[in-house]
């Protein structure tokens, strides 16, 4: 039952080469399974989301925090009915690009290729997509439908426009995306606005105490405390937090609902020209600001956060420096790619590794000293 401005499959742009139909899946289920299966997507499961991989086995990481973005992101486009698979597809995908210990690899990352143009792991999930996973026999990438493309390019900067052709029309007409992409973008905020507290209190970098200055937060928490007094810490956390996340949930439904009522798009392409239609209410807004700044002073910025990226900085920018000096220390089919490539290839390379590989690699080019 999928609303007329949802993404129908039959109105579809299509794959850039074109495939026989995959019956009975449906085109966009058969784009899910391809992200699950590609080798990107296992390496989710060694990457960092806040906390490095290997410092605690209860930690989110890639691959967690991808499975929380899929189920939220599903169940908001059912409540607007639309196309849920669609949007499956873009919250798997949404992080494949990330280099290993998170945003800070990736700004490391992003310096070495300053002459190259940066890094950026959104750009790069799509790159993996369509050119770097090696998996068929008549194309590179995974060949998956221009709308799931499209929605896994959340930004790009003008310089990409012209390069990435027809999937950054979008930007050169600012235009929006469709709904199940609008949609994918808000489940990753919400999903990892949620995760990282309870991330934060259960490494001891957040205390419940401190919690109590993000409204939305204190409010919740005394909901829960006023019907079960007395609960212990853990389930008093996880009943506060999966309130909080339905609490954003119904008012991201609510909002957008009234919002489509109001643009009344008979079509996709009435949902592209037509302003943001997923968002939060106003209010709903504020306290996101809130909660968003609370994590960024006292977790993101948390001196022993700060101290573990310093660390994964370093391990990145070495292993570059290694390798473009000596490509003999690259595997061969890497070293290939740099012959022919150049530095984007050791970028490709580098991206693609999980934290604990990074670590291992780093301690077998520069010693045995314990990075974390
Ligand atoms: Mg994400």
């Amino acid at each position: 039952m999928l609303a007329p401005y949802a993404v129908h499959e039959a109105a579809s742009r299509g794959r850039r080469h074109p495939e026989p139909s995959a019956t009975p899946r449906s085109e966009f289920q058969r784009d899910r399974d391809r992200i699950v299966h590609s080798s990107a997507f296992r390496r989710l499961e060694y990457k960092t989301q806040v906390f490095v991989n290997h410092v605690g086995d209860h930690f989110r990481t890639r691959l967690t925090h991808s499975l929380e973005v899929a189920q939220i992101g599903r169940s908001i486009a059912q409540m607007l009915e639309v196309n849920d698979v669609l949007v499956e597809a873009i919250t798997l995908a949404h992080d494949l690009g990330h280099t290993p210990f998170g945003h800070a690899g990736q700004e490391a990352l992003d310096e070495c290729m300053k002459e190259e143009g940066g890094f950026e792991h959104n750009l790069q999930s799509l790159r993996i997509v369509d050119e770097l996973e090696e998996k068929y026999a008549e194309f590179d990438g995974l060949n998956l439908m221009f709308e799931t493309r499209e929605g896994i390019l959340k930004h790009c900067r003008p310089e990409h426009w012209v390069r990435l052709g027809d999937v950054a029309e979008r930007f050169r007409r600012d235009l929006r995306p469709s709904l199940e992409a609008q949609i994918a973008n808000l489940a990753d905020e919400l999903a990892y606005n949620n995760h990282d507290i309870d991330d934060g209190l259960r490494s001891g970098l957040l205390t419940l105490d401190s919690l109590e200055s993000v409204p939305i937060f204190a409010r919740t928490r005394a909901e829960v405390q006023a019907r079960y007094p007395g609960l212990e810490r853990k389930r008093l956390i996880h009943e506060t937090i999966r309130r909080m996340i339905s609490l954003m949930v119904l008012d991201l439904v609510e909002e957008s609902r009234r919002r489509i009522a109001e643009a009344d798009p008979a079509c996709v392409e009435d949902v592209r020209r037509a302003p943001p239609l997923v968002q939060h209410s106003s209010t709903m807004r504020e306290e996101v600001a809130l909660l968003k700044r609370f994590l960024f002073l006292q977790l993101y910025r948390h001196p022993r956060v700060v101290d573990m990226n310093r660390r994964a900085q370093r391990i990145i920018r070495e292993l570059f420096a290694a390798y473009a000096a000596d490509p003999s220390l690259l595997p061969e089919a890497h070293r290939r790619r740099f012959a022919e490539k150049g530095r984007r290839a050791l970028a490709d390379y580098i991206a693609g590794m999980t934290d604990r590989y990074a670590v291992r690699e780093h301690r077998r080019l520069f010693g045995l000293e314990e990075a974390f």
